[in-house]
């Protein structure tokens, strides 16, 4: 007879005044231990290590190629203290389905005692928006219990800095360098994949998440594990070596693209397939965002204003009503009454 399979049941953190960075009793345990060697102020290493400590010990870790395999592993040498695995880039998901299934049988016909493992897949956007689409889809249309997480770059950084589906409009990668022909750089408008997944897959729990706020990503990861199924979240991180920032900025970053409106925070419950959208305490026009990263300091007033128009259009996507001053922010003469340097900062003209 068929063994039940016993499954974990994380709690959620406290959130207190809606203050999602700061929680002084997080986890003790660290599943990617110091050692990496990632660059200083590493968005997805910021990402996995707190993904990790919100899912704990019991923990498979899958990881396709990418910055945090590349960077994070050499010979006989890693920093992660679980079960980790790395797989080629388009097979993460496929990986970590075949994971999955044969946790299941293994501890149905008592082949494995001890309890399901939290089973996740961390995989870059050149993975899971791009090359390895295909099998994240099939993860989550199969329903195997198991979370994938796109640490999102907005580009394929290990291989230095090309071009992916989630890099914004404007952003200069080495694929899309600006010049005469194409000022802006990037023309094409990034995919968005997390509405991707909650759309193509109901009954998968999908999130949006940002190492700017690091409790509320902490407690979509255990929403995601403790769901009985599917889950897919796709969180922000920034990568100071193709955004071109000052390195003690990457939880700022992570704060203003949400309070600029480009990367929207939600949830998707699949019960009541319902969204739930969040409105940051305080809202800002996007240059304050762009003006601070290298790769956007080529765009000119024409760019910024597409991409505010961009933004304000996610803001009535969430509920949110746009302030007149945003609205006058999507034409280009609102720039030339903003003076020198207001929309290039240091960082971007040496760039
Ligand atoms: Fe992290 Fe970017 Fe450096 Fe890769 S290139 S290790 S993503 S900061
Ligand atoms: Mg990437």
């Amino acid at each position: 007879m068929a063994i039940e399979v016993e499954r974990q049941e994380l709690p959620l953190f406290e959130i207190e005044n809606r203050s999602r960075w700061y929680n002084p009793d997080l986890p003790e345990t660290d599943p990617l231990v110091a050692g990496h060697r990632t660059c200083a102020g590493c968005g997805p290493a910021i990402e996995y290590r707190l993904v990790l400590k919100a899912s704990q010990d019991n923990s498979i870790a899958v990881g396709p190629t990418g910055c945090m395999y590349v960077a994070n592993s050499s010979y006989l040498n890693t920093p992660y203290a679980i079960p980790w695995a790395h797989t080629p880039i388009a097979s993460g998901a496929s990986f970590t389905s075949g994971v999955a299934a044969g946790y299941e049988a293994m501890i149905r016909k008592g082949k494995y005692k001890g309890q399901y493992p939290n089973i996740i897949c961390m995989a870059g956007d050149g993975s899971a928006a791009d090359i390895g689409l295909g099998p994240v889809s099939g993860m989550l249309y199969r329903n195997h219990d198991a979370l994938l997480v796109l640490y999102d770059n907005e580009q394929y950084a290990n291989t230095g800095i090309q071009t992916s589906p989630t890099t914004p409009y404007g952003g200069m990668t080495t694929f899309t360098p600006p010049g005469p022909k194409i000022p802006e750089g990037k023309t094409l408008w990034p995919k968005e994949v997390a509405h991707m997944m909650a759309a193509g897959h109901p009954q998968a729990y999908v999130a949006t998440a940002s190492v700017g706020y690091p409790i509320d990503m902490m407690n979509k990861t255990r929403r995601g594990l403790n769901h009985r199924g599917a889950a897919f979240i796709q969180v922000y991180t920034p990568c100071q070596k193709g955004f071109v920032y000052q390195t003690p900025l990457t939880i700022e970053l992570g704060r203003m693209v949400v309070e600029c409106g480009m990367f929207p925070l939600w949830e998707y419950d699949p019960e009541t397939r319902t969204y739930e959208y969040w409105k940051p305490d305080q809202m800002r026009p996007v240059v304050e965002y762009l003006k601070l990263q290298g790769r956007f300091g080529h765009l000119k007033p024409e760019h910024i204003a597409k991409l505010q128009a961009s933004c304000n259009r996610k803001w009535e996507m969430i509920g949110v009503e746009v302030p007149g001053e945003f609205r006058e922010a999507e034409h280009a003469e609102y720039y030339a009454g903003l003076g020198e340097g207001a929309i290039a900062t240091d960082t971007a003209k040496e760039w």
